[in-house]
Protein backbone atom coordinates (compact mmCIF):
# COMPACT_ATOMS: atom_id res chain seq x y z
CA UNK A 1 0.00 0.00 0.00
CA UNK A 2 1.21 3.55 -1.13
CA UNK A 3 2.70 5.06 2.34
CA UNK A 4 2.83 8.78 2.99
CA UNK A 5 6.84 8.44 1.36
CA UNK A 6 5.42 6.95 -1.49
CA UNK A 7 2.85 9.72 -1.90
CA UNK A 8 5.49 12.44 -1.52
CA UNK A 9 8.05 10.68 -4.05
CA UNK A 10 5.19 10.87 -6.34
CA UNK A 11 3.98 14.29 -5.68
CA UNK A 12 8.13 14.74 -6.50
CA UNK A 13 8.30 12.63 -9.46
CA UNK A 14 5.20 14.19 -11.50
CA UNK A 15 5.12 18.15 -10.27
CA UNK A 16 8.35 18.90 -13.03
CA UNK A 17 6.10 17.41 -15.57
CA UNK A 18 2.52 18.64 -14.98
CA UNK A 19 2.82 22.08 -12.76
CA UNK A 20 1.93 25.31 -15.51
CA UNK A 21 0.34 22.60 -17.86
CA UNK A 22 -3.04 23.30 -19.60
CA UNK A 23 -5.80 20.73 -19.25
CA UNK A 24 -7.07 19.36 -22.57
CA UNK A 25 -8.96 16.23 -21.57
CA UNK A 26 -9.87 14.15 -18.41
CA UNK A 27 -10.47 10.85 -19.84
CA UNK A 28 -12.31 8.42 -17.38
CA UNK A 29 -12.27 4.80 -18.12
CA UNK A 30 -13.82 3.37 -14.89
CA UNK A 31 -15.40 6.34 -12.34
CA UNK A 32 -16.21 3.29 -9.33
CA UNK A 33 -13.38 4.12 -7.33
CA UNK A 34 -13.38 4.58 -3.77
CA UNK A 35 -16.02 7.09 -4.52
CA UNK A 36 -17.47 7.96 -7.99
CA UNK A 37 -15.65 10.11 -10.41
CA UNK A 38 -17.24 13.42 -10.60
CA UNK A 39 -18.92 13.41 -13.69
CA UNK A 40 -18.60 16.86 -14.76
CA UNK A 41 -14.59 16.33 -14.05
CA UNK A 42 -14.06 16.85 -18.10
CA UNK A 43 -15.98 19.68 -18.37
CA UNK A 44 -14.88 20.96 -15.12
CA UNK A 45 -11.18 20.67 -15.55
CA UNK A 46 -10.35 21.26 -19.18
CA UNK A 47 -8.82 24.47 -19.93
CA UNK A 48 -7.63 24.90 -16.43
CA UNK A 49 -3.53 25.00 -15.57
CA UNK A 50 -2.33 22.80 -12.99
CA UNK A 51 -0.35 25.74 -10.96
CA UNK A 52 0.86 23.56 -8.19
CA UNK A 53 0.82 20.40 -6.56
CA UNK A 54 1.49 18.95 -3.41
CA UNK A 55 0.71 16.66 -0.67
CA UNK A 56 -1.37 16.55 1.91
CA UNK A 57 -1.61 13.64 4.25
CA UNK A 58 -1.56 11.03 1.58
CA UNK A 59 -3.86 13.34 -0.75
CA UNK A 60 -2.20 14.76 -3.62
CA UNK A 61 -3.54 17.87 -4.19
CA UNK A 62 -3.60 19.77 -7.97
CA UNK A 63 -3.89 23.21 -7.22
CA UNK A 64 -5.57 25.20 -10.14
CA UNK A 65 -7.07 29.23 -10.29
CA UNK A 66 -10.61 27.35 -10.03
CA UNK A 67 -10.21 24.37 -7.73
CA UNK A 68 -8.43 21.71 -6.31
CA UNK A 69 -8.39 17.66 -7.67
CA UNK A 70 -7.94 15.69 -4.99
CA UNK A 71 -6.32 12.65 -5.51
CA UNK A 72 -5.67 9.50 -3.17
CA UNK A 73 -3.39 6.52 -4.45
CA UNK A 74 -5.47 3.93 -2.21
CA UNK A 75 -4.48 0.49 -1.45
CA UNK A 76 -2.89 0.14 -4.88
CA UNK A 77 -2.87 3.05 -7.18
CA UNK A 78 0.27 4.86 -8.61
CA UNK A 79 0.43 7.74 -11.39
CA UNK A 80 2.46 7.38 -14.64
CA UNK A 81 3.72 10.36 -16.93
CA UNK A 82 3.05 9.04 -20.39
CA UNK A 83 2.30 10.14 -23.92
CA UNK A 84 -0.70 10.26 -25.72
CA UNK A 85 0.57 7.36 -28.31
CA UNK A 86 0.57 4.48 -25.19
CA UNK A 87 -2.34 2.78 -25.12
CA UNK A 88 -4.07 2.26 -21.75
CA UNK A 89 -4.48 -1.14 -20.20
CA UNK A 90 -7.16 -2.82 -17.93
CA UNK A 91 -7.01 -0.54 -14.64
CA UNK A 92 -5.87 2.50 -16.26
CA UNK A 93 -8.79 4.24 -15.25
CA UNK A 94 -7.87 8.06 -15.34
CA UNK A 95 -5.84 9.96 -18.07
CA UNK A 96 -5.25 13.93 -17.37
CA UNK A 97 -4.20 14.56 -20.94
CA UNK A 98 -2.12 17.80 -21.50
CA UNK A 99 -2.00 20.31 -24.22
CA UNK A 100 1.62 19.33 -24.49
CA UNK A 101 0.44 15.79 -25.35
CA UNK A 102 1.74 14.35 -22.29
CA UNK A 103 -0.24 12.22 -20.36
CA UNK A 104 -0.70 11.54 -16.31
CA UNK A 105 -2.12 7.85 -15.75
CA UNK A 106 -3.69 6.76 -12.92
CA UNK A 107 -3.53 2.43 -12.43
CA UNK A 108 -5.33 0.67 -9.53
CA UNK A 109 -6.33 -2.75 -9.94
CA UNK A 110 -8.00 -2.68 -6.25
CA UNK A 111 -9.96 0.72 -7.35
CA UNK A 112 -9.60 2.05 -3.74
CA UNK A 113 -7.91 5.15 -4.48
CA UNK A 114 -10.06 8.46 -5.47
CA UNK A 115 -10.05 11.31 -8.45
CA UNK A 116 -12.47 14.36 -6.47
CA UNK A 117 -12.59 18.12 -7.44
CA UNK A 118 -13.50 21.11 -5.11
CA UNK A 119 -13.61 24.33 -5.77
CA UNK A 120 -13.75 25.44 -1.89
CA UNK A 121 -10.38 25.99 -0.15
CA UNK A 122 -8.54 22.14 -0.35
CA UNK A 123 -7.41 22.26 3.93
CA UNK A 124 -12.03 23.04 4.35
CA UNK A 125 -12.39 19.40 2.17
CA UNK A 126 -14.29 17.01 4.34
CA UNK A 127 -11.48 14.56 3.74
CA UNK A 128 -8.85 17.40 5.17
CA UNK A 129 -10.21 19.38 7.62
CA UNK A 130 -9.70 17.03 10.46
CA UNK A 131 -6.78 15.98 10.03
CA UNK A 132 -3.49 16.23 12.24
CA UNK A 133 -0.11 18.14 11.35
CA UNK A 134 2.05 16.93 8.93
CA UNK A 135 5.13 14.86 10.79
CA UNK A 136 7.87 16.19 8.25
CA UNK A 137 7.00 20.24 9.58
CA UNK A 138 7.76 22.11 12.43
CA UNK A 139 4.16 21.95 14.36
CA UNK A 140 4.55 18.20 14.82
CA UNK A 141 6.66 18.02 17.99
CA UNK A 142 7.12 16.22 21.28
CA UNK A 143 5.24 18.95 23.13
CA UNK A 144 2.70 18.17 20.78
CA UNK A 145 1.97 14.67 21.71
CA UNK A 146 2.55 15.08 24.85
CA UNK A 147 -0.47 17.37 25.37
CA UNK A 148 -2.60 15.81 22.82
CA UNK A 149 -1.77 12.29 24.94
CA UNK A 150 -2.94 13.63 28.57
CA UNK A 151 -5.55 10.80 30.33
CA UNK A 152 -5.20 8.54 27.11
CA UNK A 153 -5.05 5.24 28.03
CA UNK A 154 -4.77 4.08 23.95
CA UNK A 155 -1.30 1.96 23.63
CA UNK A 156 0.78 4.97 22.21
CA UNK A 157 1.50 2.86 19.16
CA UNK A 158 -2.54 3.25 18.03
CA UNK A 159 -2.05 6.82 19.18
CA UNK A 160 0.84 7.76 16.94
CA UNK A 161 -1.10 5.81 14.28
CA UNK A 162 -4.01 8.00 14.94
CA UNK A 163 -4.34 10.68 11.95
CA UNK A 164 -6.54 13.19 14.02
CA UNK A 165 -2.86 13.19 15.94
CA UNK A 166 -0.25 13.74 12.98
CA UNK A 167 -0.70 12.21 9.45
CA UNK A 168 0.88 9.83 8.11
CA UNK A 169 2.35 7.35 10.53
CA UNK A 170 1.50 3.78 8.91
CA UNK A 171 2.28 0.72 10.87
CA UNK A 172 5.60 -0.56 9.91
CA UNK A 173 6.84 3.38 10.57
CA UNK A 174 5.25 3.20 14.28
CA UNK A 175 7.04 0.20 14.47
CA UNK A 176 9.89 1.29 13.13
CA UNK A 177 10.19 4.86 15.20
CA UNK A 178 8.87 2.88 18.19
CA UNK A 179 11.84 0.69 18.29
CA UNK A 180 14.10 4.03 17.23
CA UNK A 181 13.11 6.01 20.30
CA UNK A 182 12.69 2.79 22.65
CA UNK A 183 9.20 3.02 23.57
CA UNK A 184 7.14 -0.04 24.30
CA UNK A 185 4.48 0.31 21.65
CA UNK A 186 1.94 -0.86 24.45
CA UNK A 187 2.68 1.61 26.96
CA UNK A 188 -0.24 3.77 27.21
CA UNK A 189 -0.33 6.96 25.67
CA UNK A 190 -0.94 8.90 28.62
CA UNK A 191 2.01 7.74 30.68
CA UNK A 192 4.90 8.56 28.25
CA UNK A 193 6.76 11.43 29.61
CA UNK A 194 7.39 14.68 27.65
CA UNK A 195 11.01 13.98 26.93
CA UNK A 196 10.55 10.32 25.43
CA UNK A 197 7.66 11.94 23.03
CA UNK A 198 10.47 14.32 22.03
CA UNK A 199 12.70 11.36 20.71
CA UNK A 200 9.38 9.77 19.42
CA UNK A 201 8.87 12.62 17.37
CA UNK A 202 12.38 12.78 16.00
CA UNK A 203 12.09 9.06 15.20
CA UNK A 204 9.20 9.12 13.62
CA UNK A 205 10.52 12.36 11.26
CA UNK A 206 13.94 10.31 10.60
CA UNK A 207 12.01 7.28 9.87
CA UNK A 208 9.67 8.80 7.05
CA UNK A 209 12.74 10.82 5.65
CA UNK A 210 14.80 7.44 5.20
CA UNK A 211 11.85 5.58 3.40
CA UNK A 212 11.39 9.10 1.07
CA UNK A 213 15.10 9.53 -0.04
CA UNK A 214 15.77 5.90 -0.75
CA UNK A 215 12.02 6.45 -3.08
CA UNK A 216 14.37 9.10 -4.66
CA UNK A 217 16.18 6.48 -6.52
CA UNK A 218 12.71 5.25 -7.96
CA UNK A 219 11.75 8.78 -9.38
CA UNK A 220 12.93 7.12 -13.01
CA UNK A 221 9.80 5.18 -12.63
CA UNK A 222 7.31 7.90 -13.35
CA UNK A 223 7.97 8.46 -17.11
CA UNK A 224 7.52 6.09 -19.68
CA UNK A 225 8.17 3.05 -17.85
CA UNK A 226 5.70 -0.20 -18.23
CA UNK A 227 6.25 -1.55 -14.87
CA UNK A 228 4.51 0.24 -12.07
CA UNK A 229 6.72 2.23 -9.87
CA UNK A 230 7.83 -0.72 -6.55
CA UNK A 231 6.71 0.60 -3.31
CA UNK A 232 9.90 1.23 -1.30
CA UNK A 233 11.79 -1.91 0.34
CA UNK A 234 12.93 -0.26 3.12
CA UNK A 235 15.73 -1.78 5.55
CA UNK A 236 13.46 -2.44 8.48
CA UNK A 237 14.66 -3.21 12.04
CA UNK A 238 11.91 -4.63 13.92
CA UNK A 239 8.76 -4.68 11.38
CA UNK A 240 8.90 -8.45 9.88
CA UNK A 241 12.12 -9.55 12.21
CA UNK A 242 9.48 -11.20 15.11
CA UNK A 243 11.69 -14.23 16.31
CA UNK A 244 14.65 -12.71 14.55
CA UNK A 245 17.54 -11.11 17.09
CA UNK A 246 17.58 -7.39 18.34
CA UNK A 247 19.96 -5.63 16.04
CA UNK A 248 20.88 -3.47 18.87
CA UNK A 249 20.94 -6.44 21.91
CA UNK A 250 20.94 -9.83 20.03
CA UNK A 251 17.67 -10.74 22.00
CA UNK A 252 14.30 -12.05 19.67
CA UNK A 253 11.79 -9.83 18.63
CA UNK A 254 8.74 -10.24 19.79
CA UNK A 255 5.37 -10.27 17.83
CA UNK A 256 2.25 -8.83 19.01
CA UNK A 257 -1.64 -7.62 17.68
CA UNK A 258 -2.03 -4.31 18.71
CA UNK A 259 -5.82 -3.19 17.18
CA UNK A 260 -5.39 -5.94 14.93
CA UNK A 261 -2.21 -4.84 13.18
CA UNK A 262 1.22 -6.56 13.57
CA UNK A 263 3.25 -4.97 16.31
CA UNK A 264 7.02 -6.15 17.00
CA UNK A 265 9.16 -4.95 18.90
CA UNK A 266 12.52 -6.02 21.30
CA UNK A 267 11.31 -6.69 24.62
CA UNK A 268 15.01 -5.89 26.54
CA UNK A 269 15.79 -2.49 24.64
CA UNK A 270 12.02 -0.75 24.74
CA UNK A 271 10.06 -0.19 27.83
ZN1 LIG B 1 17.02 -5.21 21.81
Amino acid sequence: MPELPEVETTCRGIAPHIEGQIIKQVIVRQPKLRWPVPETLNQDLTGLCIQSVSRRAKYLLFSTASGTVLLHLGMSGNLRIMSLDQAAGKHDHVDFVFTDGTVLRLNDPRRFGAVLWTTKPAAEHQLLKDLGPEPLLSDFNGELLYSLSKNRKTAVKSFIMDSHIVVGVGNIYANEALFMAGILPTRQAGKVSLTRYQKLAECIRVVLQQAILQGGTTLRDFVNETGKPGYFQQRLRVYGRAGLPCVSCNQPLTEIRIANRSTVFCPNCQR
